[in-house]
């Protein structure tokens, strides 16, 4: 564990075998590999030099919430291949142990914005991105599982089809769905409302699906509201919206709704300010009792790793060792991976 070793900060982590939820695949490829991958598919890139191509998958700024989407886009075009999803799903969860000492790992993607338009099979994505995943597991000792992404860009048809996707692989390894995507961007994004997906949110439950669901990062405590009663989510992407409302933090602690808190990824968007702001969350989040966990949300696009997060949030005395061990304890509770993988 030379992480842990060259910290030692970390090194009550030693030995404690680390859980991670929420990781976008997009964002957990290095921009090496990436730029492998692209040139492996003979893709135009918008630069020539990989330095210039560096700085468009990773964040160097501070960007708001809407332009940080928009790196999803290239990451998103390079791995719109089987052969690129295979490679990415083995490198996250390779890297994620190796780098981590991560051993359950939970990693979404949306296989349609890699479909090239509809020229691509989605059973082919599908099946690629689960046979790197298992390539990678027969090398470490990673129980690891895939989440579908439906969009607040996509017509009910597409998101439809996400969770079709989703109950046909459920025995094969994906684990759950979850939905995400620009709320500015088209006229179809502005205009989701939660209950728009209500139906298909409750075949993919009866399915035994997990289900996890953006919300409260971008989006109001209206929203989350709106989510927990039409949506009834196990888990909450983000979430911290919720320290602006003592009911719904209540809700979330009686119910038991984890949040995946992902702090570099909340500053990266300005969602929020500083650290003190970030303080001044969990410890809200913290005395209301409110479950969260930690994540990156994509380490290399957030140039952070699960451990570094730690570090972060106990060097800046937003969170002790208990409150980590704790967070880490609640995401492997948290997890959709079945305990038979
Ligand atoms: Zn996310």
């Amino acid at each position: 564990m030379g992480v842990t070793m060259e910290n030692p900060r970390l090194d009550f982590l030693k030995n404690v075998p680390l859980t991670e939820l929420h990781t976008h695949l997009g964002f957990c490829v290095s921009p090496t590999m990436l730029w492998e991958m692209a040139h492996d598919q003979g893709l135009k890139l918008p630069t020539k030099n990989y330095w210039e191509f560096e700085q468009m998958v990773t964040i160097y700024e501070r960007k708001n919430y809407e332009e940080y989407l928009m790196m999803y886009d290239l990451t998103e075009k390079i791995q719109s291949s089987p052969e690129a999803l295979f490679f990415a799903a083995q490198h996250a969860v390779s890297g994620a142990y190796r780098t981590n000492n991560i051993t359950t790992l939970e990693i979404r993607f949306n296989p349609i914005l890699r479909n090239r338009g509809g020229e691509r099979d989605l059973d082919h994505l599908i099946v690629f991105a689960l046979q790197g995943m298992e390539r990678a597991m027969l090398k470490y000792p990673v129980k690891a599982g895939i989440i579908l992404m439906m969009d607040r860009r996509f017509t009910e048809e597409e998101n439809a089809g996400i969770v079709k996707k989703a109950i046909k692989y459920k025995s094969r390894g994906v684990i759950g769905i979850d939905l995400a995507g620009p709320i500015n961007r088209t006229d179809q994004s502005r205009m989701f409302h939660p209950s728009d997906i209500r139906h298909l949110v409750k075949q993919a439950k009866n399915a035994g699906l997990g289900v996890t669901i953006h919300t409260g990062e971008a989006t109001n405590v209206d929203e989350m509201w709106e989510v927990i009663h039409e949506l009834q989510p196990d888990r909450i992407g983000h979430g911290i919206a919720c320290v602006n409302d003592s009911k719904l933090m209540e809700y979330l602690r009686d119910h038991h709704i984890v949040l995946e808190t992902c702090p570099t990824s909340n500053l990266h968007t300005k969602l929020v300010q500083d650290f003190d702001h970030m303080r001044d969350i969990y410890a809200t989040l913290k005395a209301n009792g409110v479950p969260f966990t930690i994540n990156t949300d994509g380490p290399e696009m957030q140039r952070t790793s699960l451990r570094k997060e730690f570090e972060l949030l106990l060097r800046n005395n937003i969170l002790t060792h208990e409150d980590i061990l704790k967070a880490n304890e609640e995401a492997t509770q948290a997890t959709f991976i079945p305990s038979t993988v």
